[in-house]
Order: C-alpha cells, then structure tokens, then sequence
C-alpha cells in the first residue's frame, strides 16, 4: 500500500545553458548582503566566479567571501562561517559548489541565529533537532552533480574528532534552496573521478529508497526510469565527458533522485550511506567511492530478504532476460549486471583502495548508524562482514 505522505519541495530550479543569465534577477528578491560560499578554488579556474561575481554585482550586493570549503565539510569550518555570518549581518548565503558547498551553506543558515552558547553540531548532528531560530536563505549555483543537495533539504558535516560524518534531513522547508542554477556545461570541467563519484552517488540514493518494501509503489516505477536513463547517459558521459545530453541528463537525474519526489509512500533503507559515511569519517574519502566500495558486499548480503524486488531490478532496469532463472537466479544476475556496469565506468570497488585498512574495521563499525527501513536490520557482526568483503 502506498503510505501517507506530505510532497512539498519550494525549490525553484534554472536549468540549461542560459540558466545564469537569471541569476541576478532571482538574487534580486532577496536582501542585500550576501555571504559568497564557495569550495577550494575550481570556480575561480573555470570561470564560474567571474559569472558569479557579475550576477552580485548586477543586482548590487554587498558580497561576503566565505572560501576554502573542503570536501566533506566539518563542524570547525562550519563555525568559521556562522562568525562571518554573524559578524556582517548577512541576509542571504549563496553556495557555489557541489554537495559540501551547499551542505554547508544550509548548516551555516540554520546555526547564524541560534543562541550563542548552542552548539549546532549536537543540535542538528546529534540530536537531530530542527531550527528554532530563523533560517538564513540560500541559494545555490551547483557545480557538480550527484548529491541533490540544490533541491533537498539535507546537509551532512564531518567531525573528525568525534570520527563521526552524518546527514541531517531537515523537515522545516525553509531549509531548501530558495533556487538552484542547474548549467550542465559547467561540470564538464569536473575531473573524472568526482564525475564517477557522482553517477554513483545518484544511482545509490535511487538504489537506497527502491530495495524497501513489496507494494506496487508508482515511485519504484520512477526510479527505475531514473536509474536506466542514468546507466545509458554514464556510458556516454564516461567516454565523452563534453556530451551536453549525457551531462544534462545525469544532472537532471540527480536532482530528482534526492529531492523525495521518490520516497514518497515509501519505506527507505540508507544503511549503505550509513556505511558509506563511517568510512568517510575514518578516510575523508570521495563520498560516492565509499558508497561504490561498500554497495555489493551489502546488496548482496540483505539480497535473500528481498528478492522479489532484486529480481525485478535485474529485468526492469538491467534488462536481465528471466527466461529459465529462478528468482534467486535473477536477483543475482542484476548485482552482477550493476558491477559490471560499476567497473566500466571507473567506481572504486574497495575501501583499501580509499585507505581503510584491516585493523580499522572495528572502529568504523563504531561509527555505522544502523537503519531500520530496507530488507534487513544489519547486526554488529554483518556491519563487519560487509566491511571485510569491501576491503
Ligand atoms: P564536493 O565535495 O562538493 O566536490 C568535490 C570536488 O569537486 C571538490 O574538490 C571541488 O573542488 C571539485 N569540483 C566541484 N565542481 C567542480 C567543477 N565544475 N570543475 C572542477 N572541479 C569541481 O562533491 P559532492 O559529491 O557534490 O559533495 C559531497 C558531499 O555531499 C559529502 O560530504 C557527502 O556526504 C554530501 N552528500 C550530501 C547529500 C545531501 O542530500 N545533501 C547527499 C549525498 C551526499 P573545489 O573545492 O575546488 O571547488
Ligand atoms: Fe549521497
């Protein structure tokens, strides 16, 4: 049955090659000084700053550097912009960037007005609260797909000291982007591992919200559109990076893959994230490689719980011919179908490749949140097997 949902996602998005072009009209409705969030410099090399820049200046903004935001952003960075925030009195915050980029602008919005003795990494991180202060807005001009963070409300921060890396999905709408600007010419300068890295960050959220549940659900039937347009646009992309199609679909398959349109009515898993986040705390490695190192040890360890569904992944989105398989048979033949495809288009398929090592395994085990909503609930012991197999 499908369940009960609430659908309400006021992100607006600027999709295509014209998208900047609206920039400074879309920034015109909101106030005048704007925090600049922005990564380790990429956007100054390709051009996007400069475009960025204009955009501030057509609309008479008083700008804000906020720079140097890290992959996989932390809680210590985070505070560095909460001051900025505080001290300039910005009105508006606006990420340039990928995922941590924008992660981090949306931590930075709910914390600017907290209390100053509140400490946002046990509120939003810890205990999983929601703002009770008002949220700066933000906007995003995304630089590089995979995440959906530029139409969720999501925002996932590192404490290295704690050697924890969580996600919090915010329920309070204010949360979202206020608008995103989607040009997909501006990944082509992305380099080919963080390409990868995203595909698969794509196919992971589809693959996370799809293996729940046994009912005829139209948000499946999404899903595997999604996941068979990306698998062919990958292919292209893989081979020829500047293919404005391939891009433009593997970013538009991104945005819907996480901005819940196909979760609703749905249980959803998350444990290969979970997983996948521990060995990023312990690593600080490339988020959608500790998914692609961790994703078939899992898979095909909660596989026997729901095969039915993994059988009708294998034809509906492989097209795995079922004639003379068993189900079993045809569950296995579509992880088979999806590794295949993993190694063509360059995914990392271990954690030692990303600097985990043997001894290392109890601890990120220590830092696996464990999920309650896909085919099975892991045990201490299956957390461990998973992680060996992926070594
Ligand atoms: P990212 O960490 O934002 O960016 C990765 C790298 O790509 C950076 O080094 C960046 O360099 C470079 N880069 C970005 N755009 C580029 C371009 N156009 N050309 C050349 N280089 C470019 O990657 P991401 O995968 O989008 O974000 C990962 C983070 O998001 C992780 O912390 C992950 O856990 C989180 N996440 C969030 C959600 C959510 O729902 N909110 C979902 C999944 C994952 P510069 O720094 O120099 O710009
Ligand atoms: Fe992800």
């Amino acid at each position: 049955m499908l369940g009960n949902f609430t659908y309400h996602n006021p992100t607006k998005l600027l999709f295509g090659e014209d998208a900047m072009d609206m920039l400074a009209d879309e920034l015109a409705g909101y106030g005048q000084t704007v925090q600049l969030v922005y990564g380790g410099g990429s956007i100054k090399r390709n051009g996007i700053y400069d475009q960025v820049t204009e955009a501030l200046k057509a609309a008479g903004k008083t700008v804000v550097e906020d720079a140097g935001v890290m992959p996989n952003p932390t809680i210590e960075k985070l505070r560095e912009g909460v001051a900025i925030a505080r001290e300039n009195h910005v009105d508006f915050i606006l990420a340039v960037g990928g995922g941590s980029v924008i992660d981090y602008a949306k931590g930075v919005a709910v914390s600017v007005h907290l209390p100053e003795d509140t400490d946002p990494w046990q509120k939003y991180w810890v205990d999983f609260d929601e703002p009770t202060c008002e949220v700066v807005p933000v906007g995003a001009v995304l630089t590089m797909v995979g995440t959906g963070s530029e139409m969720n409300c999501g925002s996932v921060i590192t404490n290295h000291d704690a050697k924890m890396k969580v996600g919090h999905v915010f329920s309070n709408p204010d949360v979202f982007p206020k608008f995103a600007v989607l040009n997909p010419r501006f990944t082509f300068t992305l380099p080919r591992y963080q390409m990868v890295a995203g595909i698969f960050d794509i196919m992971n959220h589809i693959t996370e919200q799809y293996f729940s549940g046994t009912d005829d659900n139209t948000s499946d039937y999404l899903s595997e559109g999604l996941m068979r347009s990306l698998v062919r646009a990958s292919r292209i992309a893989v081979r020829d990076p500047e293919n404005y199609e391939a891009r433009s679909n593997i970013m538009w398959c991104a945005t819907w893959a996480l901005n819940t349109l196909v979760a609703c009515g749905k249980a959803t898993d998350w444990e290969i994230h979970m997983l996948g986040q521990a060995v990023g705390a312990h690593t600080d490695a490339t988020h959608g490689m500790t998914l692609s190192a961790v994703a078939l040890p899992y898979y095909r360890l909660v596989m026997p719980y729901g095969v039915e569904k993994f059988a009708r992944f294998a034809t509906a989105v492989w097209g795995v011919d079922p004639e003379g398989k068993t189900a079993d048979q045809l569950a296995a033949a579509g992880l088979d179908a999806m590794e295949a495809w993993m190694r063509e288009i360059g995914c990392v398929m271990s954690i030692s490749e990303l600097g985990a090592t043997e001894d290392m395994l109890e601890a990120i085990a220590d830092s696996t949140l464990v999920m309650q909503g896909g085919y099975h609930v892991l045990s201490r012991n299956e957390i461990l097997e998973v992680l060996r197999e992926s070594l």
